[in-house]
C-alpha cells in the first residue's frame, strides 16, 4: 500500500519549491511586461527566453503536482490516469507526481 501521507508531504514540499523557483524567475505571463531599454541586447533577450522556457517547464511540473494532490484527496492517488493500473511504489517514490504507470508513460 502506498504511503499516502508520505506522498502528500513530498508533493507539498515539491509544490512549495516549484512556487519558489517560479517566484525567483520573476516572469510575468503578460506580454510587454519588460522594460524596452532593459531588453535592448540580444543577450538579455536570450536570457529572458531561457527563463521563460524554464518557467513553462516549472508550470507543467506544478500542474502535475497539483493534479497528484487532487488525486490524493479523491483517493485515486497511485493509479494510472490512462489505464487505472497501480503506478507502483518505486515509481511513485522516484516521481510522486507521476500520472501514468510505466506502460503508459511513453
Ligand atoms: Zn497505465
Amino acid at each position: 500500500v502506498t504511503d499516502a501521507e508520505g506522498a502528500r508531504s513530498s508533493l507539498e514540499r515539491e509544490h512549495a519549491s516549484l512556487r519558489q523557483q517560479m517566484a525567483e524567475l520573476d516572469i510575468n505571463d503578460e506580454a510587454g511586461d519588460y522594460d524596452d531599454n532593459f531588453a535592448d541586447t540580444a543577450q538579455v533577450a536570450a536570457e529572458q527566453g531561457e527563463a521563460r522556457a524554464i518557467f513553462r517547464s516549472l508550470q507543467a511540473e506544478l500542474a502535475d503536482v497539483e493534479s497528484a494532490l487532487q488525486r490524493l484527496d479523491a483517493g485515486t492517488y497511485g493509479l494510472c490516469e490512462k489505464c487505472s493500473a497501480p503506478i507502483g511504489e518505486a515509481r511513485l517514490e522516484a516521481m510522486p507526481a507521476a500520472r501514468y504507470c510505466i506502460n503508459c508513460a511513453d
